[in-house]
């Protein structure tokens, strides 16, 4: 009788303890997903930006290519 409530029991514990480390790594990939910057003049773009507005950027303000201003963009 008691064995369903211990497991039970346990098994709340256990959420308890990962809910702070889960909310801690969830924040931290949110601040990496606005992690494109340009190499060139720094600014910061969302990481769900397209690579037509990156390459926008890049030739209307550097007159370079997406490449050269965003190096960490895998295409
Ligand atoms: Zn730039």
């Amino acid at each position: 009788m008691t064995n369903g409530a211990k497991a039970a029991d346990k098994r709340k514990r256990k959420v308890d303890k990962c809910a702070p480390k889960v909310a801690k790594s969830q924040s931290k990939t949110n601040e990496q997903a606005k992690n494109i910057v340009c190499s060139v003049c720094k600014q910061p773009f969302l990481l769900t930006t397209r690579a037509p507005a990156l390459e926008e950027h890049s030739q209307n303000r550097h007159s370079k290519t997406m490449a050269e201003c965003f190096r960490d963009v895998s295409k």
